[in-house]
C-alpha cells in the first residue's frame, strides 16, 4: 500500500487514551510520579549509570520480597513470562510437580508444567477458597518423588489469599522446592520470602506496585540456582535462561543479553521508592483500611463477597453481582459517566461476580468514596430500591473507626 493509499484508507493520529479510574483486577491507576519517571532520557542498556539504577532496583526488590536472594531482579516481560521463567529452568522432563489450582492462574501453572515436559500432579480447590495444606500434605505424601510445590498466593480471578507460610513449611518437610506466585499480592499483602523459604517467586510491575504493565519482578533462592546449574538438558528457551540472564543483570561487569526496556525499569524504579517511601507495613495497612471501607459501603447495598472473610484479599474484591441487575449494563454505564473500570468475572465466575481491585495508587480514600457513589447511582437508575449517600456514610464511618497506624 502507498503512503497516500494509506493515508486515504485510515485516519490515524497520535493517541491520546482517556484518563480512567482503574479499579479492576489490574493495571491499576499509575502514580504520575511513575509516569514521568518513564518519560526520561532513553540509557543504552549497559550504560554504568543505568547499571547503577539495576543495583537500587535488585536492593529495593530484596526489600519488598523480603529476601537476601541475590538472584533478585527484573524479568522483562509480564507477569506470565514470571510465571513461565520459573517452571522452563526448573523443570526438566518427567519431573514432577505438585500444582494447587483454586482458580485461572492454578490452571496456568499446570499448563507450564505440561508445556516444559513435566507430570503436574493436581490439587484442586474450590474457587473462591484457599488453597487446603491439608490436601497438599496428602499429595506430598502420596507422591514422594515430586520435586516441587507451585500455588498461587493472592488468586486474582476469585479474590482470595493461600497461606503461602504454611504450604512453603510443608513443602520443606517433603524434600520440594516451591514456585510462588505473587503477582497480586506483591506490595498489597505481607510477603516474607526467606521467612517462609520460598524458593522461586514472581510478580507483575501492573498490579499493587502500580507501575505500567510489562515487568516482572523475580527472586530465586540458592536451591535454585543450584538445581538450575545441575540440570542434565539445557534450559528449553534460550531467552528465560536464568543462567544466561545472570551475565546481564548479575555481574558488575555487565554483558549484552537482551535491550532491556530501559525506560519501564526507571518506572519500577521509581514506584518502587515510593514503596520504600512509604514503607511496606504501611502499605499493607493502607490496602487494607480501604477494603474495611469499601466493604462496608458494600454491605449497605446488600452486596456479598464471594470469599470468607478470614481469606479475603483487601486489594481484590470479588462480589456476587445482586439479583436483577444486569452485569454489562452496570460495567458500561461506570466507564462511561465515570470513566471506572471495574474488572468481570473470569471462567466459572463470569457474569456472576464483579472484582473491585483497589490496588497501589488506586487504593486510595477519593476512590473508594467515588465507586460506592457511582454504585448507589446506577443501580438506583436501573430501579433498585436504595437511600443514596448510605454507602458513603458506611465508608466514612469505617475510616474512622480504623485510622492509620
Ligand atoms: C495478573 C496475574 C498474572 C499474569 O500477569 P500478566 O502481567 O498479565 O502476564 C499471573 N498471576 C496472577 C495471580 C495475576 O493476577
Amino acid at each position: 500500500m502507498t503512503t497516500e493509499d494509506f493515508r486515504s484508507a485510515k485516519n490515524i493520529a497520535t493517541f491520546y487514551p482517556p484518563q480512567r479510574i482503574l479499579m479492576g483486577p489490574g493495571p491499576s491507576d499509575t502514580h504520575h510520579r511513575v509516569l514521568s519517571a518513564m518519560a526520561r532520557p532513553t540509557l543504552g542498556h549497559l550504560d554504568p549509570v543505568f547499571a547503577n539504577m539495576m543495583e537500587e532496583i535488585k536492593d529495593l526488590l530484596r526489600y519488598a520480597f523480603q529476601t537476601k536472594n541475590k538472584m533478585t531482579f527484573s524479568v522483562s516481560g509480564p507477569g506470565s513470562v514470571g510465571m513461565e521463567m520459573c517452571f522452563v529452568n526448573m523443570i526438566e522432563p518427567g519431573d514432577k510437580v505438585v500444582v494447587c489450582r483454586n482458580g485461572v492462574f492454578g490452571s496456568r501453572m499446570i499448563e507450564n508444567v505440561e508445556r516444559h515436559g513435566g507430570v503436574a500432579v493436581v490439587v484442586d480447590d474450590k474457587w473462591g477458597e484457599p488453597v487446603d495444606p491439608q490436601k497438599v500434605e496428602d499429595a506430598l505424601k502420596q507422591h514422594p518423588d515430586a520435586k516441587i510445590l507451585a500455588f498461587v498466593h493472592a488468586e486474582t480471578s476469585t479474590g482470595v489469599l493461600s497461606d503461602a507460610q504454611t504450604l512453603c513449611e510443608l513443602a520443606r518437610r517433603y524434600d520440594c522446592l516451591t514456585i510462588v506466585d505473587t503477582v497480586t499480592s506483591l506490595g498489597g499483602s505481607p510477603i516474607k520470602v526467606d521467612e517462609w523459604g520460598i524458593d522461586a517467586i514472581y510478580s507483575g510491575s501492573q498490579k499493587c506496585l502500580s507501575c505500567p504493565p510489562g515487568l516482572s519482578p523475580v527472586s530465586f533462592s540458592e536451591r535454585v540456582t543450584n538445581l538450575v546449574k545441575n540440570r542434565k538438558t539445557k534450559v528449553h528457551s534460550w531467552f528465560m535462561d536464568i543462567g544466561l540472564l545472570l551475565g546481564y543483570w548479575g555481574s558488575s561487569t555487565r554483558t549484552y543479553h537482551h535491550t532491556a526496556p530501559t525506560n519501564s525499569l526507571y518506572a519500577l524504579h521509581e514506584s518502587l521508592v515510593m514503596l520504600y517511601e512509604e514503607g511496606l507495613e504501611r502499605s499493607w495497612a493502607r490496602h487494607r483500611r480501604n477494603h474495611e471501607a469499601f466493604k462496608a459501603g458494600l454491605a449497605t447495598m446488600g452486596i456479598n463477597y464471594v470469599v470468607d472473610e478470614q481469606y479475603r484479599l483487601p486489594q481484590l474484591n470479588s462480589v456476587y453481582i445482586p439479583d436483577g441487575v444486569d452485569d454489562k449494563a452496570v460495567r458500561d454505564r461506570l466507564l462511561a459517566d465515570y470513566s471506572l473500570e471495574i474488572g468481570a468475572g473470569l471462567g466459572d465466575f463470569a457474569g456472576k461476580v464483579w472484582r473491585f481491585g483497589l490496588m497501589g495508587t488506586s487504593s486510595r480514600v477519593e476512590n473508594v468514596v467515588m465507586c460506592l457513589n457511582a454504585l448507589e447511582t446506577v443501580f438506583s437508575d436501573m430501579g433498585v430500591n436504595l437511600k443514596r449517600g448510605t454507602a458513603e456514610s458506611a465508608a466514612h464511618q469505617s475510616y474512622a473507626e480504623n485510622p492509620m497506624p
